[in-house]
């Protein structure tokens, strides 16, 4: 990879690069009870450019008391309703404020563009607060006109009341770090909740620069406490502790079996937003050009580190060779680099465990007997950067086509009827997102309900918005995050009768 011109850092993020990184723990900031701290890596170089407190289990339960004492106490789940929308506003505002810093301390951490971290990482996050902040004020039980033919001369008043659920702990994933921090910690707040928030080890940056926004906006202290540390020791703390009422989870299957086994042994509530293998399904109809530029940015956004990532495409035969020859074109055009490159379109992966990852499962597909029509290489250190990659004469057995691979890595298959398509898209033990890529109105309204998917997309992928609810079928967890399902997900359901007669 040639070495190119780089955006210059602001001051402010260098400011807060070089500051001692502490967690925040009720009103203060700590370090770890032990000491200790793990290295933040920039992917783009392999450098150490912080180091953060290493959280165990102490740290984690003082955490959790201080959230605890935050719900229990009650400012905020007593505080107005409008209070909560306003201050969740003034927070919305200081991420747009600080937006550049927030994008460079993102694509330092996790790799990817610093113009793809502002234009969506960012600005989402903020836009999830707004949004988020809007429900505050409008979260509603009903009246029910209670019949009771037992009870003869009653007269009851029912009602139900929607109450936060208490003490979230969030734990969250690598690939879109400030986002999913933003995912959990807004319906939290919206409802009235506290939290204690665990970022990924290999991304725990922007969390700590949020917190310090959110002490800015005013918030109480306790609602909202962010620790670092490894998942097996400080998420385990967090997902196993009795005093948390829900666990709020992105991340991997096998992770989320593990906490969601965690969680329920106290019955703890939870919402688990797991892999994906998302099939994208090419109907015979496209146009060549649209359909291969949508397969390849379905696969290719974020380098492929997405939940929803299109990782599997079944194309109609009839233009399975047109798609794929322009997809592996696009591929090989790419522009890998640095995210503070402003040319760069592919980042590096998040981190050299996920390189070697990636790569493993690159060569388990040429072992199984596919071939690459583009990329299939590692690219010279330093660095974690891959080459975006596109696997042909892949069968539905491989372990490419079957686990999630959660890189640039695409594996295409054709297929001659639909019905087929249908069976190996929903052949597969996720069911996060699919896309469909045609202009016949007719197949597409038919195809979509035989999908097994939480989102299907129709000549678009990965799409989100704060109003639509996103979750998985299947292993893809359970549960739903934003729109107006998520509100479900951070209240109880307090059913009152009220006899007057
Ligand atoms: P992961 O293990 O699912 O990690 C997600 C979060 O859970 C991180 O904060 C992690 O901490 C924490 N964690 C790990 N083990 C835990 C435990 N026993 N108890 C409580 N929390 C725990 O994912 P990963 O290891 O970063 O990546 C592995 C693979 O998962 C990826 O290659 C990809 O296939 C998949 N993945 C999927 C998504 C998604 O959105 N669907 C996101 C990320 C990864 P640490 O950071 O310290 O591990
Ligand atoms: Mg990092």
């Amino acid at each position: 990879m040639e070495t190119n011109e780089t955006f210059a850092l602001l001051d402010a993020t260098r400011a807060f690069l070089a500051k001692p990184k502490k967690m925040l723990i009720g009103a203060e900031w700590s370090d770890a009870a032990s000491g200790r701290q793990l290295d933040v890596v920039n992917p783009a170089d392999g450098a150490v450019i912080a180091r953060v407190p290493e959280a165990d289990e102490r740290d984690v339960q003082q955490a959790v008391a201080a959230a605890r004492h935050a719900f229990d106490a009650g400012p905020w789940r007593n505080a107005k309703t409008t209070d909560r929308e306003r201050l969740m506003l003034v927070l919305a505002d200081l991420i747009e404020v600080n937006a550049r810093e927030l994008a460079e301390i993102e694509s330092l951490d996790n790799g990817k563009p610093v113009i793809v971290a502002q234009a969506l990482d960012v600005a989402m996050a903020a836009q999830c607060f707004r949004y988020m902040a809007g429900w505050a004020t409008k979260i509603e039980g009903s009246v029910i006109d209670a019949g009771m033919p037992y009870l003869l001369g009653s007269e009851i008043f029912a009602y139900t009341r929607k109450e936060p659920v208490g003490v979230v702990g969030a734990i969250i994933p690598w690939n879109f770090p400030l986002l999913m921090a933003a995912w959990k910690i807004a319906p939290s707040l919206a409802t009235g909740c506290t939290v204690v928030l665990k970022p990924a080890e290999d991304t725990p940056l922007s969390a700590l620069r949020l917190g310090e926004l959110i002490q800015a906006a005013g918030f109480p202290d306790g609602v909202v406490n962010i620790v670092t540390g490894y998942g097996h020791t400080a998420g385990a703390a967090l997902s196993r502790d009795p005093r948390i009422d829900k666990i709020a989870f992105t991340g991997s299957t096998q992770t989320g079996k593990t906490i969601g086994h965690a969680a329920l042994d106290n019955m703890t509530r939870m919402s688990l937003e797991l892999g994906g293998k998302s099939p994208v399904i090419v109907l015979p109809d496209v146009d060549l050009d649209t359909a291969a530029q949508g397969v390849a940015n379905a696969i290719f956004f974020n380098q492929g580190q997405v939940c929803t990532a299109g990782s599997r495409a079944y194309i109609h035969s009839k233009v399975f060779d047109g798609v794929i020859e322009r997809v592996a074109k696009l591929a090989a055009n790419l522009k890998i680099g640095p995210g503070m490159d402003p040319a760069t379109q592919i980042g590096p992966l998040v981190s050299a465990k996920q390189l070697e990852r990636v790569c493993g499962y690159i060569d388990s597909g040429f072992g199984e007997g596919a071939r690459a029509a583009a990329g299939g290489r590692a690219l010279d250190g330093p660095g974690f950067f891959v080459e975006p990659t596109v696997l042909v004469d892949t069968t539905q057995a491989m372990r490419v086509v079957r686990e999630e691979i959660f890189g640039p890595v695409l594996v295409a298959m054709p297929f001659d009827d639909v019905d087929t398509a249908v069976r190996l898209a929903n052949d597969t033990p996720y069911g996060l997102g699919a896309s469909i890529w045609s202009n016949d109105l007719a197949a597409i309204h038919k195809l979509i309900p035989r999908i097994a998917a939480g989102t299907v997309w129709v000549n678009c992928h990965s799409l989100l918005d704060n109003a639509l609810p996103f979750g998985g079928m299947k292993q893809s967890g359970f549960g739903r995050e934003l729109g107006r399902a998520v509100i479900d997900q951070y209240t109880e359901s307090k059913s009152v009768m009220m006899n007057y007669a």
